[in-house]
Parts: structure tokens; C-alpha cells; sequence
């Protein structure tokens, strides 16, 4: 049972800080939903990526997102975050890759991917009771969000988590093009005119760097708590 049926937690930051790990396990904790909006992008660009649409083709990209139904899930099994499903199909581990991560990021550009996807997490949000996970969660799909959250850690730190997630899953890793990678795409993601990643201003920072997953957890519970 939720403490605080209504609540709407929000964790935002940049890639690999470790976002879907700790706001997984404070929807556990908390007996609320976890919604990942990052796999919503990542699915957006695997049907666009599949059904070979130009994503420079503004017009062609909105007909395409008429297309597209997404549900997300709790994960089925302990490799994934969550759970997702493209139009009917389970996407869940198709999403990860690299490729999609920068086609993601090229894709959450664009205004209509993000009206549509904003629409739907605020649908899901709407009667509250979820961690809500992203880069704008906290700025644009729920401003009024109770209590928000800003993870950050230095980029070599990152790097050596999300390798070391990779590794666990039995994936090879080239840390420098994972560096390289991370470092495009948080830029992109920081750049681009419509919902940045920004910290919101009534967010609480907290940097990660040196930190365990469940100091971090502790401190977010902590603060929601007092
Ligand atoms: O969090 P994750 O790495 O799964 O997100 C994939 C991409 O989706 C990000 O690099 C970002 O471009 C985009 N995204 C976004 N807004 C969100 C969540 C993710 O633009 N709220």
C-alpha cells in the first residue's frame, strides 16, 4: 500500500547517474509506480528506426507517432527496469542498445514526439501515486510535483556504472565510446530548444559521485519522509 496515495516524486539528471536504479527501488519502497519516460522516447525511435522514417520529416514523423501505442510495465525480469511494450510487442531489451540511446536523444528533439509523449506521462501521473523518471519530469510533465529530485555524478563515475551494469548483463564494453557516447548525448539533451535537461529550481541536487546506491536511496527517502 502507497503512503501517499496521491504523490508525485520526481528524479531527473543525465545518463547513466543511475536514475532507473534508485527510482525503482523508491516506487518499491514507497508502494508507488515507477514511470521510466526515457523508455518512451527509446521506443518512439525504435518504431521510427524499424519503419525506416526520415526523422528529419516533420510531417512524416507526426503520422508515424499515430501510429504508435506504448505500455509500459513492471519488468518481467530482473535484466530490465521496466517492462515495455510497442504496439502490442515486448520491446523491453530492443530499447537498450546504443544505437537507440542516440536515436532517442535525436528523437526527443522534436516537438511533436514530445507533446505526444508529455500528453500521455501526464495521463499516467494524472491521479498521482508514481516516480516519475526523465530529464523534464520535474521541469515540464509534472512542475507541481511534491517532491523533486536532481541526480548528478562526474562523467568518468557514470561511465564506470554503466559499464559496470553492462558487464553484469553480460554485454562487452569500450568505456571511452561509452564516455564519448554519454557526452554527446547529454549534450544534446541539455542543447535542444524544447524541454531541456535542466535541474528544476525547487529540485534537491544531490551529487552521486562516491555515493551507494542505497545511500542515495536513503537520502531521497529521507527527504520525502521528514
Ligand atoms: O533515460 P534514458 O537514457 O532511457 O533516455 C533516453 C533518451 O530519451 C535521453 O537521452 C533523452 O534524449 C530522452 N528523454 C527525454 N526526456 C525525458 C526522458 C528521456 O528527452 N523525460
Amino acid at each position: 500500500m502507497s503512503e501517499q496515495p496521491g504523490i508525485i516524486i520526481t528524479i531527473d539528471g543525465p545518463s547513466g547517474v543511475g536514475k532507473s536504479t534508485i527510482s525503482r527501488k523508491v516506487a518499491a519502497e514507497l508502494g508507488l509506480t515507477y514511470l521510466d519516460t526515457g523508455a518512451m522516447y527509446r521506443a518512439v525511435a525504435l518504431y521510427l528506426q524499424s519503419h525506416a522514417c526520415d526523422i528529419e520529416d516533420a510531417p512524416g514523423v507526426e503520422e508515424a507517432l499515430e501510429d504508435i501505442t506504448i505500455d509500459l510495465r513492471p519488468a518481467a525480469t530482473e535484466d530490465h527496469d521496466v517492462g515495455v511494450l510497442l504496439n502490442t510487442a515486448d520491446v523491453s531489451g530492443l530499447i537498450r542498445t546504443p544505437d537507440i540511446s542516440m536515436l532517442a536523444s535525436r528523437v526527443s528533439a522534436i516537438p511533436a514526439v514530445r507533446t505526444k509523449l508529455t500528453g500521455l506521462q501526464q495521463a499516467i501521473g494524472e491521479k498521482g501515486g508514481i516516480v516519475a523518471e526523465g530529464r523534464d519530469t520535474g521541469t515540464v510533465v509534472f512542475p507541481a510535483a511534491q517532491f523533486k529530485f536532481f541526480l548528478d555524478a562526474t562523467p568518468d563515475e557514470r561511465v564506470r556504472r554503466r559499464s559496470a551494469q553492462m558487464r553484469a548483463r553480460g554485454e562487452q564494453v569500450d568505456e571511452e565510446a561509452l564516455l564519448a557516447m554519454n557526452k554527446a548525448r547529454d549534450k544534446q539533451d541539455s542543447e535542444r530548444a524544447v524541454a531541456p535537461l535542466k535541474k528544476a529550481d525547487d529540485a534537491v541536487l544531490i551529487d552521486t559521485t562516491g555515493l551507494t546506491i542505497d545511500q542515495v536511496l536513503a537520502r531521497i527517502i529521507g527527504a520525502i519522509r521528514k
